[in-house]
């Protein structure tokens, strides 16, 4: 690899460098150099350098290249996923969840490589075009820090597959998982400057990265503001965009569902990952039938999650991956509390014990009776607080959900396809699950409607996005 800033030995002593912390004990457990506009264009010059070749590589081999550095990803499953617990704070059964998640990818577009399709359009006399697909040229990808393992993989599978090269950007709090993926690909084969890691911040790396004119396509993650931030900056030179932005994805149950599913559902669908995922279930809509029952089996799984360490062998939650991101939540649930805009039945404050003193730690907790204009159902939450709201029928329920400037993922829990396909067609969002949520694997397109986003990503679908159509037109 020709770039690899972040992660470079050579890298002077005294560059300024991003201490890497673990959420759960306080410790430095490494650092990386804070990148500057100079490093980003060096490594934008790198892929730059690279485009031509890598897109006259053939697609099975960029395939096989993929395919191999899967198989690498695999066989170091454990070291990598202990690795991004350490920097991230996610529970180790999560971690290689992640991982194993983004082999998965590579695979999937490996696979995709022998499935190559262009279109012959036929125009009588005045000839015949043939269409076909060619790579945009440099991309540059931003990645947040709550799932950076399995979001990179989004973006390096369809983008190295397509014929681009790449300059990605990881969150400068887990920036290391990532810089031994670009390590695996380098030893699979990918050539020098196809892949380019710069490390540093958002301000300062992610910045100069989208600026840079040479650079045709942003795939950014993250938060709605810097995406508004990030659009701005790519119009300015037609950079074309993908946008993965925030979500405060709503969960409807039913009086006809399997409840203890639902809440097994709700449990995973908001508590995964500290609460820290994109499409996670933010606000919980019960139908008053089956509401009291429902709430009170989520209190008691609730309180019984083990919360801990990520590398403990039991721990089922973890802690909030920065003390800013706790502050935040605490401060939204005190104030619900305050003001009587719901009741807190579980959880609700940090945890206490030495074991939790150097750590982002918070409890799962879980909020009923809450009103519509709670910010924890206006605002994306991103931690572990569910708000459950009671509905008395399905249209109450739709018309809640989409009570939001969001457009994510949604989910309906029934027995009753007639009321599963008014959710599919009445709610705002890029998915809807039927009696699941949070599940995307990479055959399935993802990517959000309203603020929660532009394009999509995974599938077939994100192949087009790192392409463009080019037309031959023969006159005979
Ligand atoms: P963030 O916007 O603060 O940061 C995301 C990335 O952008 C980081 O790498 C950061 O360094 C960089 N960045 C910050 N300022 C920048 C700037 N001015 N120019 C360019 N880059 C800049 O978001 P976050 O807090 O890391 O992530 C959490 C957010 O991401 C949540 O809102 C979550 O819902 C969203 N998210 C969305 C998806 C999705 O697929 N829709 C997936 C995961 C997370």
């Amino acid at each position: 690899m020709e770039m690899r800033i972040g992660g470079n030995e050579s890298a002077s002593p005294d560059e300024s460098r991003i201490p890497v912390t673990n959420p759960a004990t306080g410790e430095v457990i490494d650092s990386v150099p804070a990148g500057t506009p100079e490093d980003v264009a060096r490594a934008v010059e790198a892929a730059e350098a690279a485009a031509e070749p890598w897109k006259k590589v053939l697609m099975r081999e960029r395939g096989m290249i993929l395919f191999r550095a899967a198989g690498a990803v695999r066989e170091q499953h454990k070291d990598l996923a202990r690795l991004l617990t350490m920097e991230q704070g996610k529970p180790l059964k999560e971690a290689v969840d992640e991982v194993r998640g983004f082999a998965n990818i590579l695979e999937f577009y490996a696979g995709l490589s022998s499935q190559q399709a262009g279109d012959a359009i036929r125009l009588g006399p005045a000839g015949d075009c043939m269409v076909v697909r060619e790579p945009l040229g440099v991309c540059g990808a931003i990645i947040p820090w709550n799932m950076p393992v399995l979001i990179a993989g989004w973006k390096i599978g369809p983008a190295l597959l397509a014929g681009n090269t790449l300059v990605l950007k990881p969150a400068s709090t887990t920036p290391l998982t990532t810089l031994r993926l670009g390590a695996i690909l380098d030893d699979a084969g990918l050539p020098p400057g196809a892949l380019n890691i710069v490390t540093g911040t958002g301000p300062s790396v992610g910045e100069a990265l989208v600026r840079n004119p040479a650079v045709r396509k942003i795939s950014f993650t993250g938060s709605c503001g810097t995406g508004r931030r990030v659009r701005e900056l790519a119009g300015a030179h037609t950079a074309e965009l993908t946008l993965e932005l925030g979500g405060s994805d709503p969960m409807i149950v039913m009086d006809d569902a399997d409840i203890d599913r639902a809440v097994e559902g709700a449990l995973r669908g908001r508590f995964y990952n500290a609460g820290q995922t994109c499409t996670a279930v933010k606000r919980l809509y019960v139908h008053e039938k089956i509401a009291e029952s429902m709430t009170r089996k989520l209190r008691d799984r609730i309180n019984a999650l083990s919360v801990g360490n990520g590398l403990g062998p039991r721990t089922e939650m973890g802690p909030l991956a920065s003390s800013g991101g706790r502050e935040v939540i605490a401060r939204v649930v005190d104030e619900t509390r305050e003001s009587g805009k719901g009741t807190v039945v579980a959880g609700g404050c940090t945890m206490k014990g030495k074991a939790y003193e150097q750590g982002h730690f918070y409890r799962p907790t879980l909020v009923t009776d809450v009103v519509p204009d709670s910010r924890l159902l206006s605002e994306e939450v991103f931690g572990p607080v569910l708000p459950v709201v009671t509905v008395p029928d399905l249209a109450t329920a739709i018309r809640e959900a989409n009570r939001s400037s969001y457009g994510l993922g949604a989910s309906i829990w029934t027995q009753n396809l007639a009321a599963a396909r008014k959710v599919f067609d009445g709610v705002h969002a890029g998915i809807i699950w039927v009696n699941r949520h949070l599940t995307v694997p990479p055959e399935v397109p993802f990517g959000g409607m309203n603020e929660s986003g532009i394009g999509r990503e995974n599938g077939h679908h994100a192949l087009d996005q790192y392409s463009q159509t080019k037309t031959l037109f023969l006159g005979w």
